[in-house]
């Protein structure tokens, strides 16, 4: 088993602690997507015993990805937010507790001291605390802006854009892009700054960001990169951003949207390993025995990409938690998939299969100019990643090529008349008269 903890214990019997002593009590804290799936996967592996969900938030776990999406523009109301039902939970004898932040881990007595006084007992568990919006300071203060990560957020910003106005982003990141496009669309003037030369600059190839970029602009969003806030100001009931290129852009509200940070204090404090996410190993076990961390909060030995990642991705949270399931059930198992993610703007969708790193060749393959293509990544000759604007088609079939580690060359990447799902086919076949 790959992983960056030498001293991590292996996980005792299936449902038994390593001492023989049998498993009462799984504690999991943080209810949201990695959470609520870690829950039900113990239930599917066969855990029998006492499982305790609990959660800062007052609300049952939810879907963050449409909060800058649908639930914005409306199309989408709360309970359909909802990851499941409270009857999911019920009938599957998992123990939700809302509105009860956990503020201490105590790993000598095995419990979790909640905000309330209580103190919770467990015997196995598991962090999924995902994490918070990084705050965006200049100068010795902060952008007095709101930032759009929980429900609550949404539900006020919602309500705002309703009432009109005029809406500063700061970020070009894929939370600012969205909400960019859902506010324009609900008719707010809107001006997002990014500090990069480009949009997406982190996650996307120049192609996308381009097309990103020239889509925003033709929907009227006012949009400047190379550029950060220097300072605000409140003045006549209107918020005065000063630019870095000595600009000010005058806005009724600012909405900051530069990343976030993993929740990790509750593993530090409590002595465990952490850097920038608790550490955990291929199988999503912490040093701790009796620990395990799944999505957001964790920086995590990958058993695919083979290196140490931190991933935001509804996808990692929800495969890392079935993982992290299994091996509290004594069944641990490592994944071998490519990473995915997705991003809507407007009526465009860009996707994103595996996690192409510096030195990689990015290959178009389509045109730009138009509102779809795709970019491949070849690293000697071998397929790395794929960012596909409005094409379904070429994502499916690279989540399949990523991961199946396949080779192609730059013309094959380029050609449009070889579809990538042909690529697979090829790369099947050969695989299978090798075998
Ligand atoms: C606006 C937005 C749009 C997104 N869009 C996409 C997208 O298009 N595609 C995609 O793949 N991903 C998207 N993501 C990212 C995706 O939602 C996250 O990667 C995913 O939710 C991570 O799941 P998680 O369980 O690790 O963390 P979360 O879902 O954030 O859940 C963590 C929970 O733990 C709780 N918690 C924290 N500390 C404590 C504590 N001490 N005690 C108790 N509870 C605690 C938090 O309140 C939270 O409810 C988006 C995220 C946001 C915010």
């Amino acid at each position: 088993m790959g992983g960056p903890l030498p001293d991590a214990a292996a996980d005792g019997v299936a449902g038994h602690h390593p001492t023989g002593a049998p498993v009462k009590t799984v504690v999991i804290v943080g209810a949201g997507q990695a959470g609520s799936e870690l829950a039900v996967a113990l239930r599917q592996n066969g855990f029998s015993d006492r499982i305790l969900l609990v959660g800062a938030e007052p609300h049952l776990p939810y879907q963050r990805p449409p909060l800058s999406k649908a639930f914005l523009h409306g199309k989408v109301d709360q309970v359909a937010l909802r990851i499941r039902a409270l009857d999911a939970y019920t009938n599957a004898g998992i123990e939700v507790e809302l509105d009860t932040a956990a503020v201490g881990i105590d790993r000598r007595t095995r419990s979790v001291a909640l905000a309330d006084g209580r103190t919770l007992r467990y015997d196995k568990l598991a962090l999924t605390t995902g994490g918070s919006p990084r705050p965006l300071r200049f100068g010795s203060g902060h952008v007095p802006g709101r930032t759009l990560h929980h429900l609550d957020d949404a539900i006020a910003l919602r309500q705002e854009l309703q009432s009109g106005g005029t809406l500063l982003i700061v970020g070009g990141g894929f939370i600012g892009l969205e909400t960019a496009a859902a506010a324009t669309d609900m008719g707010i003037a809107v001006t997002l700054v990014e500090a990069q030369p480009r949009v997406l600059a982190r996650t996307c190839p120049p192609a996308v960001s381009a097309f990103v970029d020239r889509e925003h602009r033709n929907h009227g969003v006012d949009l400047r990169t190379g550029v950060s806030v220097r300072s605000v100001a409140r003045r006549d009931g209107a918020l005065l951003a000063e630019l870095s290129d000595d600009t000010v852009v005058r806005a009724d509200l600012i909405l900051t949207g530069v990343g976030i940070a993993p929740n990790d204090t509750l593993a530090a404090t409590a002595g465990l390993a952490v850097d920038d996410g608790v550490l955990v190993d291929a199988v999503a076990r912490t040093a701790d025995p009796d620990i395990v961390a799944a999505g957001d909060c964790t920086r995590q030995w990958h058993g695919f990409l083979g290196r140490s990642v931190r991933l935001e991705s509804v996808q990692n949270a929800t495969d890392q938690a079935r993982i992290a399931a299994r091996t509290l059930c004594g069944k641990p198992t490592e994944r071998f998939t490519a990473p995915w993610f997705w991003s809507d703007q407007y009526d465009h969708k860009i996707q994103m299969a595996g996690l192409p790193q510096t030195g990689d060749t990015d290959v178009v393959r389509g045109d730009p100019s138009s509102n779809s293509f795709s970019v491949v990544y070849l690293r000697n000759g071998i397929i790395t990643g794929l960012h596909a604007v409005n094409r379904p088609r070429d994502f499916t079939a690279a989540r399949q090529l990523v991961t199946a580690r396949a080779a192609m060359t730059g013309d094959e990447a380029a050609s449009e008349d070889l579809p990538l799902s042909e690529l697979m086919k090829r790369h099947q076949s050969t695989a299978e008269r090798r075998a």
